[in-house]
């Protein structure tokens, strides 16, 4: 791209640089969920009966009438218009990984010519958008299009802009779940059942099982002019061609460096924004690649967690165009320098507190939190084939296994204290408990700087699974997903662990064996079993997948092959058992999930094929054609052994650019054929491996020499935005 186009271009972008000035009259505390229906705003807008009804469905004690629900409404009406809302829409998560709307007006006839507003409790309880275009994986006939979407009232409503947002579930005319919230919420329910029975062991007063989710979110930001001329990131999320930059994250000089003016002002933009809507942002921070950050909230309920994240997204993607960005949710937008992931960290607690919190002062407390841990790790060493299939993508894929992400093999890592703790139990044969002591502190020696309090953990960030003090963290999941795909498959395997414990010890009890004997002797029996699980060194090694492939942990990297994993009869008898997926959903969900894969690279191979035979070559013939007239040209000015050497450069630069086109040129057409050849096959398993196999790696092969050509042609001809112009521009 020209240099005088792009200093034009960002200059634009520039001149939306809002750099606000904090009012210090306004504080998070006073502006936090001001959109949200939050159990205030239900104290002040319904009746005392209403509301007090509506906090036992909350607490799920109790289950909506119709009455309720017209109160609710009514209320909700009034808060929501007060705020300017003139519409409202069911906002649910269908299978396409983003978020579903239809917006109703409040509007209707008084009867007497004229309109009132009006929204009434089955408005607010149901709905039954055509569902036809949504994907079912041929759950739904298309003569039977009819989907309902269910209000969930354990995710608050909100008002964004001038709508009435209600999160809701989304499934077919006979019961099948077409999203994502259904089966998480029958996950949630699964996972508090079976916890609170372990729990109870412990604290026999627990009344039940909370999931936590705290997610950080991942992004990269682009000028949005820059944006615009490059068709494949606007096509596709990321470049699919590219030459890296000179300088890109080799000097370590963007993590947690000073940030950008203008990302500042448009992180604060998007932090106000999502306060206001009851999200708890916390953490922000530059990331490791050039123009990638990160945005933490503090972690809630699983829940309201997803919908918060997915409603982030949308958010910073609203945002971003205000400041003159572009938001890339994408996994690997850049090609050679670090994707975007999404960490989800994931706890239970009960009402008393959180359950995989380190080791207490009562050796119960200790043995509650060891139980919960290695049934963590057997729930995670049971399906960990399954948990890798939950964020396996089209696009995922570029990043995991590259040397920024976890490996493509799903283990877990707990720190040495932890393994220590666990290898102890495993050996002793006594049965003392284990008294391990609180946090250890650290002593630094420096003067004026206090002790620290040293974690329980140190950190491994090659470990897709690692315990990090009161949680486990799963890092493999990614950037642009619904966290719900991974927390549903977490929390049911969890469910059934927990589960298949207590059946174990309860049998020991029965046969006589005291309480804490039985307990111990169950955990000492998984920690042998899920031992495979562990690993603390080197995710990246090549050593590590020869011995996780010995332990007989998955190690599949190909994608369609990953998603037979959702098929495999001990997932289907796991989500049958647990009651959270049947297995004509599951049979459902693998299908949308290959289909899904077959059309991200069937876009990705046009688009990408398109570019090279619209732009890419006929910029390179252009510039070969000039340095061919100045070849000709020198010729006939020098003498000719002079010309000869003094043409010899550039005759080899168009015999280079000869070779990089005839291969671009022929390697298009077999992409094309591939692809031909992929579509006709009938069998979507099939499809998507043909796609895996002979379409996707042609692009990459193709890459290569375009990216070669990126090197050699005219910066002034070059059509396409380029690696260090996109990437180091705020
Ligand atoms: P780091 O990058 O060091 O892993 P961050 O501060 O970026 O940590 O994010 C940590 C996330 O984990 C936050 O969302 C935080 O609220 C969340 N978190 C902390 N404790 C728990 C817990 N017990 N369960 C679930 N999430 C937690
Ligand atoms: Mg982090």
């Amino acid at each position: 791209m020209s240099s005088t186009l792009r200093f034009q271009i960002v200059g634009e972008a520039f001149k939306k640089r809002a750099v606000e000035v904090p009012n210090p009259e306004e504080r998070p505390s006073e502006f936090f969920a001001k959109y949200v229906f939050t159990r205030q705003k239900m104290q002040k807008y319904l009746p005392p009966e209403a509301y007090g009804k509506m906090c036992d469905v909350i607490d799920g004690e109790a289950s909506l009438d119709m009455a309720t629900a017209n109160a609710v409404a009514a209320g909700m009406k009034k808060w929501a218009m007060e705020l300017g809302a003139t519409h409202c829409t069911h906002w649910f998560q269908p299978l396409t990984e983003g978020t579903a709307e239809k917006h109703d007006g409040f509007v209707e006839h008084d009867g007497k010519g004229g309109m009132i507003e009006e929204f009434t409790g089955k408005q607010l309880v149901q709905q039954e958008p055509d569902a036809s275009s949504f994907p079912s994986g041929g759950i739904r006939s298309t003569f039977e299009a009819r989907g309902y979407s269910a209000w969930d009232p354990t995710s608050p409503v909100f008002v964004l802009g001038d709508t009435l947002m209600i999160p809701t579930i989304f499934i077919s005319y006979t019961g099948e779940a077409l999203d994502y919230k259904a089966p998480l919420k029958k996950s949630l329910k699964a996972v508090d059942k079976a916890a609170t029975a372990v729990a109870r062991y412990f604290y026999p007063d627990v009344r039940r099982v909370v999931c936590n989710l705290g997610w950080e979110q991942e992004y990269f930001l682009v000028d949005e002019g820059l944006y615009a001329a490059r068709p494949d990131l606007m096509m596709t999320g990321r470049t699919l061609m590219g030459h890296d930059s000179a300088k890109n994250q080799q000097m370590d000089d963007h993590y947690f460096g000073s940030i950008p003016m203008r990302v500042a002002a448009f992180m604060k933009d998007l932090e106000i924004k999502a306060l206001e809507l009851g999200i708890p942002c916390k953490t922000r921070h530059n990331e490791v690649a050039p123009n990638q950050f990160e945005l933490a909230p503090i972690f809630e309920e699983t829940n309201l967690a997803v919908d918060h994240n997915m409603l982030i997204m949308s958010l910073m993607k609203k945002v971003a165009r205000k400041h003159g960005f572009r938001c890339l949710l994408h996994e690997k937008p850049f090609a050679g320098i670090n994707g975007s992931g999404k960490h989800n960290n994931w706890s239970l607690s009960t009402d008393t507190g959180i359950l995989l919190h380190g080791p207490g002062k009562a050796p119960l407390d200790n043995l509650r939190f060891v139980t919960f841990i290695v049934e963590s790790l057997m729930a995670v060493y049971r399906h960990n084939g399954l948990l890798k299939a939950s964020i396996i993508s089209a696009t995922n894929v570029h990043r995991l296994g590259a040397s920024e992400a976890p490996p493509a093999i799903v283990s877990s890592f707990l720190g040495k204290q932890l393994s220590d703790l666990l290898e102890h139990l495993e050996s002793s044969t006594d049965d003392e408990l284990i008294n391990l002591s609180g946090k250890q502190t650290l002593s630094l020696d420096i003067p004026q700087i206090p002790e620290l309090t040293q974690d329980n953990t140190d950190r491994n960030r090659t470990s897709p699974f690692a315990f990090t003090g009161n949680r486990f963290e799963f890092r493999a999941v990614g950037s642009q997903q619904n966290c719900a795909a991974a927390m549903i498959v977490l929390n049911t395997a969890m469910a059934e662990a927990l589960t298949d414990f207590k059946q174990r010890v309860d049998t020991r009890i029965s046969q006589g064996m005291e309480l804490t004997k039985a307990i111990l002797s169950t955990v000492r029996e998984d920690i042998k079993t899920c031992k495979p699980i562990r690993f603390d060194g080197n995710g990246y090694s090549e050593a590590w997948k020869q011995e996780a492939a010995r332990r007989g942990l998955d190690t599949e990297t190909s994608a369609p092959l990953i998603l037979d994993q959702y098929l495999k009869p001990e997932t289907v008898r796991m989500f049958s058992d647990m009651n959270v997926l049947t297995k004509a959903e599951l049979e459902a969900r693998n299908e949308i999930k290959l289909d899904t894969y077959i059309k991200k690279i069937q876009i990705e191979a046009r688009i990408f094929g398109d570019i090279c035979m619209n732009h890419i070559i006929p910029t390179s013939t252009r510039y070969q054609t000039q340095l061919i007239d100045n070849v000709r040209k020198m010729a006939e000015i020098f003498p000719k052994e002079d010309a000869e050497r003094l043409n010899s450069p550039n005759l080899n630069l168009i015999r280079q650019m000869g070779e990089h086109n005839t291969f671009i040129i022929e390697n298009v057409e077999r992409l094309i054929e591939a692809r031909r050849v992929a579509n006709r096959i009938r069998d979507g398993r099939e499809r998507a491996i043909a796609y895996h196999d002979t379409v996707a790696p042609l692009i990459e092969k193709i890459r290569y020499h375009v990216d070669q050509l990126e090197l050699i042609v005219d910066d002034e001809l070059w059509p396409l935005p380029k690696y260090r112009e996109m990437l180091f521009i705020h």
